[in-house]
């Protein structure tokens, strides 16, 4: 792909986060619909090479886990400059729009989704560490559901550059974070463990788990500390099987060095290999969320009320 501002056609907005805005694109010589991240950047062309030097690994990076990229290149307008990160666009939105309109039909994520959600991201997570890149930011806006249902990976720190360079325009916090984190220790790959078994609670009842339901307000600091110190949530056992409690509180154990690596979840824990062994129509489900067209739904279809999946 030739990527540049003069071959696309942006024909809607996704979303914004705290350092893009994600939008539907066409790239015209390919008719190719793709999703562009566009990140304001230090201008500073030794450091745009060296972002460019180190997403050739994204490249090279493909699993079905992962969302596809496509390129990336620099633009510049009146704002600054940026860089466009051009990826595969996801039908299905993110785990975090998934859940927020489950909400509103006013149903909760069951618990074969959950598993379908786990095996793919501790899949992603294993694949990523291959290739030595911990993802560093795992939480239901960086978890994609493509109109065929796969469940994918994206956003993950593979430049340390790029990471570096948007650190310079934004100072961010995020709650996902595993407490060695929060603490200012070295990330490791069970870092992205914590941030799963958050992930898993609150695509599950449709809610961050801290602070948990009626408790008061915190302040950001206040919220950190709590974190750190306070007991880990879990999964409602009146809801959820007693291998998926096992799973997330496996998850969220706070001491680094006792919390499972993704290989060892994904090689032992029953809860992963009953997810694989079931069989489950993710697309029909994902259709299902977002509401299918009057002429391909059939009548098998018109119990939406239930708990999908
Ligand atoms: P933050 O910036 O705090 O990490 P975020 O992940 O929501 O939050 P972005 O990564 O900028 O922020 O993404 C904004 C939104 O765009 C996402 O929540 C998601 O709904 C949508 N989005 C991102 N990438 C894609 C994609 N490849 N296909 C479809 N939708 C996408
Ligand atoms: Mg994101």
């Amino acid at each position: 792909y030739q990527l540049s501002d003069e071959n696309i056609t942006v024909m809607r907005k996704l979303g914004e986060g705290s350092v893009g805005t994600v939008h539907k694109v066409e790239y015209r010589p390919k008719r190719k619909i793709m999703a562009r991240k566009l990140m304001a950047v230090y201008p500073d062309e030794t450091n745009h090479r060296q972002i460019m030097r180190e997403l050739k690994l994204l490249k090279q990076c493909q699993s079905p886990y992962i969302v596809k990229y496509y390129g990336a290149y620099f633009s510049e307008d009146d704002d600054g400059q940026s860089i466009a990160i051009c990826m595969e666009y996801c039908e299905g939105g993110s785990l975090e729009s998934v859940y927020k309109r489950v909400a509103k039909l006013g149903v909760q994520i069951g618990e074969g989704v959950l598993g379908k959600v786990a095996l793919a991201v501790l899949n992603g997570l294993v694949h990523l560490h291959s290739y030595r890149v911990i993802h560093r930011d795992v939480k239901p806006s960086n978890i994609l559901v493509t109109g065929r249902g796969e469940i994918k990976l994206c956003d993950f720190g593979v430049s340390g550059e790029l990471v570096d360079s948007i650190a310079q325009t934004f100072v961010g916090t995020s709650y996902y974070m595993a407490p060695e984190r929060i603490q200012g220790d070295r990330y490791a790959v069970q870092s992205d463990i914590w941030s799963l078994g958050l992930t898993l609670i609150e695509v599950s009842q449709n809610q961050f788990p801290f602070p948990p339901p009626g408790h008061p307000q915190l302040s950001v600091i206040e919220l950190l500390e709590y974190i750190i110190h306070m007991p880990v949530p879990h999964m409602d056992p009146a809801k959820f099987s007693a291998d998926c409690c096992d799973f997330v509180s496996r998850c969220l154990i706070k001491e680094p060095s006792q919390r499972p690596t993704p290989t060892t979840l994904l090689t032992t824990h029953p809860f992963i290999s009953t997810a694989a062994s079931k069989n489950l129509n993710l697309k029909s489900w994902i259709e299902r969320v977002w509401g299918v067209p009057k002429s391909s739904s059939s009548s098998s279809n018109s119990n939406s009320n239930s708990r999908p999946a």
